[in-house]
């Protein structure tokens, strides 16, 4: 039973590894560089003989801690980061902290896209059957809190992103799905080599009968997992694969018999079908051979499942022109999928650009005959424009709300003005969100006069 504690950062998860580790009887030490009111409300409404907080960049001589936990959003080389790594104290990441104490099993979902979606997803079918599952981890909602209210769960399905699996080592799911790799945060990572190393260590505790995988990285699975034939799921009907699309349903094998459950036009395209299939072989991998009894409430629960807000959504149709918020989509891949549903033949004007991670963007390439122009803003405009301007017609706008209105007033009857930047948010906004609603303001103000 771990006696001290230091909690470094005091975001979402890092507060409630604090209330985790109180409900706990753990004494802490909590650090946060930034004094901020909440932050100071959140410490002073803790703060006790038994935990004690450092805000505004003041760090304690010394900490008497047998584990350090850490938050995601702490870079590796920041000064708090270093701070830690003097103490030579083991560093475990939140993800790790909350799972430790977890009683109920752990459905766990990583990838570069579609993490969140399949997270719900899965939760939801499980929710719909009268089991309760938390949809806990990367969503916004840490594990440490949902292991404090484990009493209202019978299973947790995580979201685990690249960043909290960097310190956790013995992360232990009942099962996990990895839905795909490509290149992301390249500015946190040496390389593509890195992150795909990182991404793969959601298997690392957990045999192939417990891992679900894209039929794409069966061989990288191989290479960083070894042998043995984990479940595997596919865009495409292929000979093997456990679950894949045809004929606008999902085919899911080894259920004795085949089970076929239709595609609801809430979820389009075929990131969302790979999306469903990983939920499904997950909640297939939890229920056991009980899922035969239950694939009808399974196919209304898939049909009853609404996707997030910012990814992919229908703000309007209006004279022939429909306008789609994406704002969720912060790496080139993601913006392939959106251009893959509502691509036809140059009908897409696409709003681009934000905040770079490093990241190449030329994929955006491979499906330049979708797009009719770009409309590039951001911290990283030029390097964009400089990428895109012999092959595509490009504006350079000096800001988000140009790049927005400009897009709207050249859109015609029969495009689609998609927001889907491929870059994170926070050169302009706080977050991805802020810049949907900012999307979403524009195009409704615009057709209310
Ligand atoms: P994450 O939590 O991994 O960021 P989300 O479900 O929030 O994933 O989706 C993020 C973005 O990626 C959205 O723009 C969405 O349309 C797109 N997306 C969702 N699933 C996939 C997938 N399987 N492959 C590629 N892109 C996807």
């Amino acid at each position: 039973m771990r006696k001290a504690i230091l909690i470094l950062g005091l975001g979402k998860s890092g507060k409630a590894a604090c209330e985790l580790a109180i409900s706990k009887e753990i004494q802490l030490v909590a650090i946060d560089e930034k004094k901020t009111p909440d932050l100071v409300e959140f410490a002073s409404g803790m703060e006790g003989s038994t935990s004690r907080f450092f805000l505004g960049g003041d760090f304690p001589g010394r900490a008497k801690a047998d584990l350090i936990v850490t938050s995601p959003g702490i870079p590796r080389n920041s000064r708090l980061a270093k701070f830690a790594e003097e103490l030579k104290i083991p560093v475990v990441s939140e993800l790790q902290f909350g799972a430790s104490f977890a009683e109920k099993p752990i459905l766990a979902v990583g990838g570069t896209n579609g993490k969140t979606t399949t997270t719900e997803l899965c939760a939801h079918i499980l929710n719909s059957l009268g089991i309760r599952a938390s949809a806990a981890g990367n969503t916004g909602f840490p594990l440490s809190e949902a292991v404090i209210r484990e009493s209202s769960y019978d299973v947790h399905v995580v979201e685990v992103s690249s960043f909290q699996l960097e310190r956790s080592p013995g992360f232990r799911p009942s099962a996990a799905a990895l839905l795909n790799i490509s290149p992301d945060h390249m500015d946190r990572y040496s390389g593509f080599d890195e992150y795909e190393e990182v991404k793969f260590s959601l298997f690392k505790n957990i045999g192939p009968r417990r891992s679900v995988i894209n039929a794409s990285l069966l061989d990288p699975y191989r290479r960083h997992c070894g042998g043995g034939k984990p479940f595997v799921f596919s865009n495409r009907r292929l000979p093997g694969a456990d679950a894949f699309p045809e004929d606008a349903a999902i085919h899911l094998k080894r259920t004795g018999r085949a089970f076929r459950a239709p595609i609801p036009e809430g979820l389009p395209g075929r990131h969302n079908a790979e999306n469903i299939s990983a939920a499904l072989l997950l909640v297939k991998l939890f229920l056991g051979a009980k899922f035969r009894t239950m694939e009808s409430k399974i196919t209304d629960a898939i049909s009853s499942f609404r996707l997030g807000r910012h990814r992919l959504e229908l703000v309007l149709e209006r004279d022939g022109i429909k306008y789609v918020n994406d704002s969720k989509a912060t790496n080139p891949d993601s913006v392939l999928a959106a251009l893959d549903l509502f691509g036809g033949e140059g009908n897409v004007r696409l709003i681009l650009g934000g905040l770079d991670k490093d990241m190449d963007f030329s994929p955006i390439l491979t499906r330049r005959r979708h797009i009719k122009k770009a409309y590039i803003t951001g911290q990283c405009k030029e390097k964009l424009f400089n990428l895109l301007k012999k092959r595509i017609a490009c504006a350079l706008l000096r800001n988000f709300t140009d790049a927005v209105l400009s897009a709207c007033e050249e859109a015609e009857r029969g495009d689609v003005v998609l927001m889907s930047p491929a870059c994170a948010s926070m050169d302009e906004f706080r977050n991805y969100q802020e810049r949907g609603e900012k999307f979403v303001e524009i195009i409704n103000r615009r057709f209310s006069k």
